[in-house]
Order: C-alpha cells, then sequence, then structure tokens
C-alpha cells in the first residue's frame, strides 16, 4: 500500500502539477514537429522489421516514403503475422523489441477477441497518460489530494498463448504491472481499493471487499469513479443488493467468510474496524425507498463522477444522474489496447461537450476523412479541419504500421496547434451493453443462426431489429422479431428461448464474457404482431425517409420508435441460460 502522506508533499503535489501542464502546452504548441520525431523514431528502430521490408520501406524513415509505401490495414492484414508470434516465433516480425504479452482487444475479428502484440515499455507510455489526468484535473478542482478516490477497478481472466505469451485485455496487464502495483505514494492515486481487492480474479469478491472499504472510508473519498459507466452502475447495483450484508461486517468489524482469498482478506482486515455509527448510517440510507442521489449521500463529500459516458456509453447517463443527483461525470481519456490516445482538457464540460485531445507523444496518428477510402487521402494530425470527421490510423511503438482503429472522430477545436476530438462512435458497432462491440454483420449471423429453429413450425422471419435496453441493471440485448407462419402449429415457449441462447451463442467471445460476468443480462426477443414494420416505416417516412431508400434499421434508439414497436408486442422470451464462454 502506499505510505502515508508527508507534509513536504504538498510542494511536491503542486510542482508535478505544473511540470505536468507544462508538458501539455509544450506538445499542443509544436505537435507536427513531435510526429515526425515519434515517426522517425519507430521507423528508424524497426527499420529492419520483417514487415516493413516485405512493403519495401527499405529502411526509410521520412513521412512521403512511409505514406507511399506502407498500406493503411486492419486487423485481418496482420493476422497471419499475429499468430506466428502468438505461436512463438520471436523473430522481429512487426517490432524490433521483443513482444511482451498480447492485449485481447474488445474489438472481434471472426467472434474472437483481437490479439494486440504490445512490448514493455508501452506501459511507461500508459503511464505518461494516466499522469496527465489529476494535474489537468486539479486545475478545475482544487484539493483532490486531501482525499481519497474510490474507483472499482477490475482484472479479468488471463490466458496463455501457444507460444507462451500472456494474453489479456490492456487494463489487466496494466493492474499487474509494477507501475501499478508498486506505485509510489501518490495523493492523486490513493484509493478506497487496496490493491489486493483490484487484482482478485474472482469478481464477487474483488467488488464486495472493494464495496465494503469504500463505505468504511466514506468521508475521505472526493471522487469516486469506474473505468466505464456500465461498471460503475453495476457496483451501485451491488450495493443494493449486498447492503445488509456489508452493513453487518461494517457493525462488527468482521468480513464476510465468502471472501475467501487470503491476501483480500488480510488488505480488507486493516481498513476494516467495527463502527456501529457508520454502519447503522449506511443502513438508514440504503433502507430507503428511493436510491436517487446514493452517491452523494453515502459519499457526501464527492466532487464528480469519474467515467466514461462518451460512445455508447452515454447510455447510461440518465442513471447515473440519478444516483449521483446530478454531480459533474467527467471522462478523462481516450484509450485502446493498441495505443493509449488522448486526455480532456476540459473535464467538467458537459458529456456531449467532451473532446479528447490527442497526445502526439503516444504514437503517429493519421486521419481517413470519412466516406474516403483512398489512402493518399490521410492526413496528418495538424491537418485535420474543424467540424469534419475522421477514421483515426495509428502507428505505434510495438509494431502497428497505419491501422485503422475503427473509432470515428469529429474535430471540435484546438489546444493551441493540436486539434482536439469528439468521440463519434465505433464504426459499424450497432449494439453494445458494456465493452460488447456488435456490428451488424455479427449481429445478422447470430439472427440467422437462431431462426432455424423455427423451421419445424413453417414459421419464419420477416424482419427484424434490435435495442440495447439498458433501462434495467444489468443492461441486455433485445431483438423484434416479426414472424410469418404457413402452418398452425403452435411454437412452444422453449423453441423461442432456444432462439435466444442460440443468438447468444453466436455473438462474439467479448459478448458471451461479459454475459459470464453478469455485466450483461439475459438476451431478449419479442414477438411483435404482424404489420408492426410497415408502421415502423410508415413513421419513418413521416419524418422525411425516403420510400425508395428506407432500410429496415438494425438497431433502434429514438425512443418514439421503440415505444411503437413496444406497442404491437405478443410475447416475449429471454435466454434460458449463460450462452458457453471458454478461452479469454
Ligand atoms: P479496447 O481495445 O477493448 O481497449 O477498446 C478500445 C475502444 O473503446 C476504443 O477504440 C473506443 O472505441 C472505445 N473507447 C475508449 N475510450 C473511449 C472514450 N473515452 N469514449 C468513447 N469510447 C472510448
Amino acid at each position: 500500500m502506499p505510505e502515508a502522506p508527508k507534509e513536504t508533499d504538498q510542494n511536491l503535489v503542486a510542482e508535478n502539477n505544473k511540470k505536468k501542464l507544462e508538458f501539455i502546452e509544450d506538445i499542443t504548441s509544436n505537435p507536427d514537429h513531435i510526429q515526425q520525431q515519434v515517426l522517425s523514431e519507430i521507423l528508424s528502430r524497426n527499420a529492419h522489421v520483417e514487415y516493413l521490408n516485405r512493403h519495401g520501406l527499405n529502411a526509410h524513415t521520412d513521412r512521403e516514403t512511409f505514406k507511399k509505401t506502407i498500406p493503411v490495414i486492419s486487423y485481418e492484414d496482420i493476422l497471419s503475422d499475429i499468430n506466428r508470434i502468438a505461436l512463438g516465433d520471436t523473430s522481429p516480425i512487426l517490432c524490433s523489441h521483443p513482444i511482451s504479452e498480447f492485449l485481447t482487444s474488445s474489438g472481434t475479428s471472426a467472434g474472437e477477441r483481437k490479439m494486440m502484440p504490445t512490448i514493455e515499455e508501452e506501459l511507461e507510455r500508459r503511464s505518461l497518460l494516466y499522469s496527465l489526468l489529476m494535474p489537468v484535473m486539479s486545475q478545475f478542482v482544487p484539493g483532490l489530494d486531501k482525499g481519497k478516490g474510490m474507483y472499482f477497478l477490475f482484472i479479468k481472466s488471463e490466458t496463455k498463448t501457444p507460444g507462451g505469451l500472456p494474453a489479456r485485455p490492456v487494463l489487466t496487464s496494466f493492474y499487474k504491472s509494477s507501475h501499478f502495483k508498486e506505485r509510489p505514494y501518490d495523493p492523486y492515486t490513493n484509493y478506497t481499493s487496496p490493491n489486493e481487492a483490484i487484482l482478485c480474479p474472482d469478481s464477487y469478491q474483488s467488488m464486495y471487499s472493494q464495496i465494503l472499504c469504500g463505505l468504511c472510508l466514506r468521508t475521505d473519498v472526493l471522487r469516486v469513479g469506474a473505468v466505464f459507466a456500465s461498471g460503475f452502475i453495476r457496483a451501485i447495483h451491488f450495493l443494493e443488493k449486498h447492503w445488509s450484508l456489508l452493513c453487518h461486517d461494517i457493525r462488527t468489524g468482521t468480513l464476510n467468510p465468502l471472501i475467501t482469498d487470503e491476501e483480500v482478506r488480510e488488505a480488507v482486515m486493516r481498513i476494516l474496524e467495527p463502527d456501529p455509527e457508520n454502519a447503522e448510517f449506511v443502513k438508514s440510507e440504503c433502507r430507503k425507498g428511493s436510491w436517487q442521489g446514493i452517491i452523494t449521500r453515502l459519499w457526501p463529500n464527492t466532487k464528480y463522477v469519474d467515467v466514461i459516458v462518451t460512445g455508447t456509453m452515454s447510455q447510461y447517463i440518465p442513471t447515473l444522474d440519478y444516483y449521483s443527483d446530478g454531480l459533474p461525470l467527467v471522462c478523462t481519456m481516450y484509450a485502446s489496447s493498441e495505443c493509449y490516445f488522448g486526455v480532456n482538457l476540459n473535464p467538467l464540460c458537459s458529456p456531449s461537450d467532451v473532446s479528447y485531445t490527442l497526445i502526439p507523444t503516444m504514437a503517429y496518428f493519421e486521419f481517413l476523412p470519412l466516406h474516403a477510402n483512398n489512402d493518399n487521402k490521410l492526413v496528418d494530425l495538424v491537418n485535420v479541419k474543424q467540424g469534419q470527421d475522421y477514421e483515426l490510423v495509428v502507428t505505434t511503438y510495438a509494431g502497428l504500421y497505419r491501422y485503422r482503429v475503427g473509432d470515428v472522430l469529429r474535430v471540435a477545436g484546438f489546444k493551441n496547434k493540436a486539434p482536439q476530438f469528439n468521440f463519434i462512435c465505433r464504426k459499424n458497432v450497432v449494439l453494445s451493453i458494456d465493452s460488447d462491440k456488435t456490428d451488424e454483420v455479427e449481429l445478422q449471423a447470430a439472427v440467422r443462426a437462431a431462426v432455424s429453429h423455427l423451421k419445424p413450425f413453417g414459421a419464419s422471419l420477416t424482419e427484424y431489429t434490435s435495442y440495447a435496453d439498458t433501462s434495467g441493471i444489468p443492461g441486455h440485448y433485445v431483438l423484434y422479431w416479426e414472424l410469418s407462419q404457413n402452418s398452425t402449429i403452435p411454437i412452444p415457449p422453449s423453441v423461442f428461448e432456444d432462439c435466444c441462447l442460440t443468438m447468444e451463442e453466436s455473438l462474439s467471445s467479448v459478448y458471451r464474457q461479459n454475459r459470464a460476468y453478469e455485466a450483461i443480462g439475459p438476451l431478449e426477443i419479442r414477438i411483435v404482431e404482424g404489420g408492426t414494420f410497415d408502421k415502423l416505416m410508415d413513421y419513418a417516412i413521416s419524418l422525411g425517409a425516403s420510400i425508395n431508400q428506407y432500410k429496415t434499421p438494425r438497431c433502434v434508439k429514438f425512443a418514439p420508435i421503440v415505444d411503437l414497436l413496444n406497442s404491437r408486442l405478443a410475447s416475449s422470451f429471454f435466454s434460458p441460460k449463460c450462452p458457453k464462454y471458454g478461452a479469454v
């Protein structure tokens, strides 16, 4: 655990904040020069890697030759290289530095997680980006070094590739690294959750002990959060289910016997002591009928909620507003397994205005204007135009060259000479509840697999659409199906339940893992009356859609359309069990 703060730390904090803010000023004043240096450094140290030679770069390190020679690619283009590395080939295929592990992205390829090779030193770049967040925040909310952050952080299961490299999500890799575990004392990484609780692989024990410590240290808490909004809401829901047990532990100073991990028990017992008054207070708040404002009631000194609510996570804003009684929702950073990208320099702005400033030292960034697919048209960081949408393309120190990340960004403004981007969406993704990102093709394949159960009944699917229902916790996928049937054989409910399960088993491994962790609820099929999708088309046309070009949307979000579908509901069915989930 970090040591206790010392008197002189105050000055050190102020000094460090100043340095970090100066760093941001510097790099945003001169981004093009830095980008050129970054590219040249990446290309010179990797001058002899197989991939660059294969494309004929011939050890050139300048931008022009790089752009002329190296293609813009997607994951599938380097899959065979990645497979070789995973199988144990240690020759410099993509990168001259040894590959230290694979980061399993929530983006999928053929239903499986993408595996991003990474190198040891990338941990330093990630740490650098993290180190900018609190100096930025402290300009807007002073005094955050005087208390604690209650962050619900978790690791996920990991595997090893046949060649023996770990394969795990980027945050699991970071929390397990010495950069996190052995961090020196810093008032800004002073969390209520002990490292042992964060690093506990059992999700119940990890969650229970993190909430328990957060409740014990209630009045020290100045900020609360998780990585994504869905994770934070899951923690509040857990509290809703288990507060009585938690209050018992606080009252008696004894720990729930279901917490069996010895290291976690020891760490929690260093914080937990009998506190009947605190237990009584928590109980009285939790047993009130309404959970509105539960965050500010239980953690009264909280200044803001730190969670990502940009992109699909914006669907959780109303729930967070309800629990926090309108505390600021702060999105601090934008990152991925491929690379950490940028920070929000105006963290107290409204979620709809959040923009991220890409940090030009992290990687070499290029931008593909939306609707153009000619790679000559890629523009550099400093040449993007205000108001335009682009797909982000990165060249990283770990050996990705001109790699399409799949995110669509819009230029919102500039910090000095560095552009700031709104996150618009992930390309093609239609449904997302947690870290799952289901695209139209995956959805279509899952629907196709499921409808085969209807054949024996002479029934077929005439139309379908989908909806990410986040009104309950956890949220779940809803499929609206309109059927036609040329026989009178009744279709038993169990057949529709089989359809639900088949769909789930066809969805990506990220979806299935989230189901196993209960981050997503059972998939639901809602059968709607005949003619519903015609009504949907009529409605879209009344709003100005062209009759010729109308296509059934494969996902709906607009409340009046969801209401229309729900008003014509004939029956509804849920997946009866968790889909099979094997590897990472
Ligand atoms: P992963 O590769 O699983 O780490 O997921 C990275 C992806 O998560 C990014 O490419 C984005 O699509 C999404 N993401 C990360 N940070 C943000 C953010 N601040 N706002 C919206 N989406 C984000």
